[in-house]
């Protein structure tokens, strides 16, 4: 359900979050979950800073952004509100060091180089940086995330560094045509998130679920959902996947 206003007004964000809660709360009592098991990170790539405070006045604690420089500024322009902010964006080398300083999640990461320079990075007198590891569910060639069967050996190397508190999986499964495709997707990386946790158990957090399939997501066991365009409205000029 896509509302028709293209470009959310702030007065429409508190609405559309008592939405979406209302759906999260939906999709817990069919999967027998409870609604604190559920972060809602509201996603506020493209947004103005005015969308962002209009959301935390409606409840939102948690940010995701996507792209560094964007982030840095609203980060700033946002200093009095305790906002927890999420890097949830492809994450290129030279802006690990940003990143480092001023998040508290990194979802992106999906190379031990760039798990790395975030642990050296991280300012010492920061809690140590929140991390999961990208997984390319869907094998798509032009996804970053790293190969199912690579992620084992990734988590080894990144769960021995420093300044990083490794907390589980993220994935953007493609949209599929059909909820039977999209709910597989969704199962493949719950077995995934299971099969790591066997082997470190302090892993707690699966990061899947958008506007289009956070239901489906909560079904299958997700933890953080990652909600933009219901939260805020279309993307100005967007057609991102
Ligand atoms: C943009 C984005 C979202 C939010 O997508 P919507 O479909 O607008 O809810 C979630 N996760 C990631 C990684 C994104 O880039």
């Amino acid at each position: 359900m896509r509302s028709p206003n293209s470009r959310a007004m702030p007065a429409n964000v508190a609405i559309n979050i008592a939405k979406v809660r209302e759906r999260i709360g939906q999709a817990c009592r069919s999967a027998g979950r409870i609604e604190p098991d559920i972060t809602l990170i509201a996603v506020s790539k493209t947004q103005p800073d005015a969308a962002i405070r209009a959301a935390h006045a409606a409840g939102i604690t948690d940010i995701g952004e996507n792209y560094c420089q964007e982030a840095i500024e609203k980060i700033a322009m946002l200093g009095d509100l305790p906002l927890t902010w999420h890097f949830i964006g492809p994450l290129q080398s030279n802006k690990t060091r940003l990143v480092a300083e001023h998040f508290a999640w990194v979802h992106s990461v999906d190379r031990l180089k760039l798990a790395q320079r975030l642990s050296a990075q991280r300012p010492s007198e920061l809690p140590p940086l929140n991390i999961c590891v990208q997984v390319n569910i869907d094998d798509e060639a032009s996804k970053s995330g790293i190969a199912p069967q690579e992620l084992s050996a990734l988590l080894e190397a990144i769960i021995e560094l420093p300044h990083l508190r490794v907390r589980g999986l993220m994935a953007i499964p493609k949209p599929h045509l059909n909820p039977a495709d999209q709910r597989a997707a969704l199962n493949k990386m719950r077995a995934l998130f299971d099969q790591q946790r066997q082997r470190w158990p302090q892993l707690d957090t699966l990061s899947m679920g958008m506007s289009d399939d956070f239901e489906l997501a909560i079904d299958a066991g997700a933890t953080m959902v990652r909600v933009g365009t219901d939260i805020f409205g279309a993307r100005a000029g967007s057609n991102e996947s």
